[in-house]
């Protein structure tokens, strides 16, 4: 065996594992379980849990954890041992009763208000459909996270309830086909994730990059993305290392990490695994994230995952490719030779459509972040307008449908060069298009929107969810029918006429897109409190109440805690940047400013009539925007104690956008012209020059 196939997967819990360590019977009902979604008894979960310490145990764990995805974000885990007191030794015991259920305290986690606090009781419930694993000598238990009476409040609770709604309506298209063998329908999801490393010796001198994870001033460098030499370049030593392990720490748990390159902007690269089932794509990419910053330490390096470290150059995303597949292996999305005759596959991309149309709002505020805010629009990520690029074939047939007339197809795509060694290949049906939030690219949809950062739980719950209704809606109008396919044609034509609008092929990054979005009545939502303002819609509160997604009062409560979390990081950052003013910035100026003083005034005592202008000038303009600075910090100041005052979260966050960010953009104006006046050896932090090319 190669070295890469004896590491992966060795410290999962995996299928094989579980085929050679449990019982016949046991093994079954647990498959029946993850696979069909029946209910597992005690006795069945005793007997999982024994196996699973007992295989844990011989790769060295030492502990046990339900390892869980609060509203945070990130991961939860509370490490207990696995000794039992045994007469003076202790037994190592792990019981089904400790697998099935968890207790932490939830009183600590956000909950938008779902539980108070004096109800801290919370429990995690375990994910058998997502394998377990260890990682620092723990096993670690994927689990779900809900309050005592039951609301989530985590990012696995909605996205397992969402895949059970896509299966369910799913299905039920499927039998009109009369595909009755197919158990199951998951949706899959590849994420490429995006990220910068830079040298940790000059992270840790900046506030801004440790409490913020992004810069908050820095003047632009003099070379930057312009001369495009770093994307897919050669990949330096030190990155190389990196990437290396964490290959290799990946693989151990079981994430199929394929791809990896240099991204557009210096320091950045990407990393794409090959596509799961969406539940194991997003416990998968946690786990990515999380590995990344490790072992970037261990590299003398920091993993930034940040949406917008460094202004004025390009920001990471996180590409969704999201689809939907059969347990036999089927992907639904897959158009085949002939599109114009696939009724199926016509069907569930007019489901796509409709459903993408008619919850552009959901979608949008499904990747809504303080981060994120700062990439869409910026002509490095999508617009925050939601639109659908299909490719010019699928354009072509939808438009024939509409107008009832034939689809002559595009016929032979094989590709010759022009050289003749080159060996011909046959082109793709789609050419890419990198401005489009949510493309077409062959048999999957790229949805670009996402930030780096964050979990890519809730934008796959929204796409599972959103496609989940226009299907029953489909099915609602089809089951019956004496006539399917006419049913279906009429249904696609109908479709196609009522929500075109959203498909745009063209540039999403150019203005006049931005006018005939608005034209079309598509939602221009540019910042987080806009989009969040429509999770509680009433169209969107039924639609998960139908599903079984979302109570109201759990729709509300992640509405509040996206909101809360949206203005407690404007918080951070605007007291961030307040402290580096005063404590760095303008002490620092003022050390320069006598420096210059000192220096002319030595220059008159030798030379009484030598010119000092260059130092008056810079003394001038570096006092009077010193000046202004600190103004604008004391504005800063009144404006975050105004803030303090709105009790209601909207509002608050409303404020936050309308009123404090803009006053923290002039501060970062003042504090960048003051760095370009400045001398490097006065300078308190590392610039940007010194962060993005020192790796
Ligand atoms: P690119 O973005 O360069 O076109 P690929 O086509 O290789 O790259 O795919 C990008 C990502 O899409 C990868 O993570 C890949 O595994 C994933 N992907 C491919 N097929 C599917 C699918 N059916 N469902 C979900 N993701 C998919
Ligand atoms: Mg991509």
């Amino acid at each position: 065996m190669n070295k890469i196939s004896s590491i992966f997967g060795s410290m999962v819990f995996n299928d094989s594992v579980m085929k050679e360590r449990l019982p016949k019977d046991t093994y079954k009902a647990l498959k029946k379980n993850i696979e069909e979604g029946t209910t597992l008894s005690l006795d069945v979960a005793n007997i999982v849990a024994n196996a699973m310490k007992n295989w844990a145990l011989e790769k060295g764990a030492t502990h046990y954890t339900h390892w869980f995805q609060p509203m945070t974000g990130i991961t939860a885990e509370k490490h207990d041992s696995f000794i039992t007191p045994n007469g003076d030794g202790v037994i190592m015991e792990f019981s089904g009763k400790e697998l099935i259920k968890g207790e932490p305290d939830a009183s600590s986690f956000p909950s938008g208000g779902i539980r108070a606090t004096f109800e801290a009781r919370g429990y995690t419930n375990w994910d058998p459909s997502s394998y377990a694993f260890i990682k620092d000598h723990t096993l670690c238990i994927p689990t779900a996270f809900c309050s005592y009476r039951g609301e989530a409040l985590d990012k696995k609770t909605p996205l397992l309830r969402s895949m059970d709604a896509l299966n369910v309506q799913a299905l039920r298209i499927l039998k009109l086909f009369g595909q009755y063998e197919v158990k199951r329908v998951y949706s899959t999801i590849g994420a490429e994730q995006e990220y910068f490393l830079i040298n940790k010796e000059l992270y840790d001198k900046r506030k801004d990059l440790i409490y913020c994870g992004r810069t908050l001033f820095g003047a632009k460098p003099p070379k930057n993305q312009e001369l495009e030499d770093h994307y897919f370049g050669t990949i330096k030593p030190r990155v190389s290392a990196f990437m290396e392990e964490l290959n290799e720490e990946l693989w151990k748990v079981g994430v199929l990490a394929k791809t990896e390159h240099n991204e557009v902007a210096p320091s950045q690269h990407e990393m794409a695994p090959i596509f799961t089932t969406s539940n194991l794509a997003t416990d998968h990419n946690q786990l990515t994230m999380e590995f990344m910053k490790k072992i970037a330490a261990k590299h003398g390096l920091v993993c930034l995952l940040h949406e917008k470290p460094f202004a004025g150059i390009n920001g990471s995303g996180k590409h969704i490719n999201w689809s939907v597949s059969t347990d036999t292996g089927e992907n639904l999305l897959t158009p085949g030779k002939n599109p114009a005759g696939n009724l199926k596959f016509l069907l569930f991309l007019c489901a796509v459509i409709k459903a993408v149309d008619e919850y552009q709002d959901l979608l949008r505020a499904s990747v809504a972040s303080a981060g994120n805010d700062h990439r869409l629009g910026g002509n490095e990520a999508p617009p925050a307008i939601i639109s659908m690029f299909i490719g010019e074939d699928l354009e072509a047939l939808i438009t024939a449908i509409e107008k009832d007339e034939d689809y002559a197809g595009t016929g032979d795509r094989t590709m010759n060069i022009g050289a003749s060694v080159l060996p011909a290949f046959k082109r793709d049906t789609t050419d890419r298009n990198r401005t489009s939030p949510f493309a077409f690219t062959g048999n999957k949809f790229e949805f670009r929107m996402a930030g780096s950062g964050a979990s890519i739980s809730c934008p796959s719950y929204m796409l599972n969810t959103v496609v989940a209704e226009s299907l029953s809606q489909f099915a609602d109008a089809l089951e019956g029918s004496k006539d399917l396919e006419t049913s279906i044609k009429a249904l696609v034509k109908e479709t196609i006429i009522k929500h075109k609008r959203i498909v745009f092929n063209g540039n999403n990054y150019s203005e006049e897109w931005v006018e005939m979005a608005e034209q079309r009545g598509l939602y221009n939502l540019k910042a987080t409190p806009d989009a969040l303002a429509h999770y509680v819609k009433e169209k969107n509160i039924a639609l998960f109440k139908k599903h079984c997604i979302f109570t109201e009062v759990e729709l509300r409560a992640r509405q509040d805690i996206t909101l809360k979390e949206y203005s407690n990081i404007l918080n951070i950052e605007a007291l961030t940047m307040a402290e580096m003013v005063n404590k760095d910035i303008l002490p620092a100026v003022s050390g320069y400013i006598k420096t210059l003083t000192d220096t002319a005034l030595s220059k008159k005592a030798l030379i009484a009539d030598i010119t000092t202008e260059l130092e008056e000038e810079l003394i001038t303009s570096l006092s009077s925007i010193s000046v202004s600075l600190y103004k604008s910090v004391q504005e800063l100041d009144n404006a975050l104690i105004e803030v303090n005052a709105i009790e209601e979260t909207a509002a608050a966050s409303e404020y936050y956008y309308k009123r404090v960010l803009p006053i923290m953009k002039e501060i970062r104006i003042a504090a960048d012209t003051l760095e370009t006046l400045s001398a490097s050896s006065s300078w308190p932090f590392p610039t940007y020059g010194e962060l993005l090319f020192s790796v």
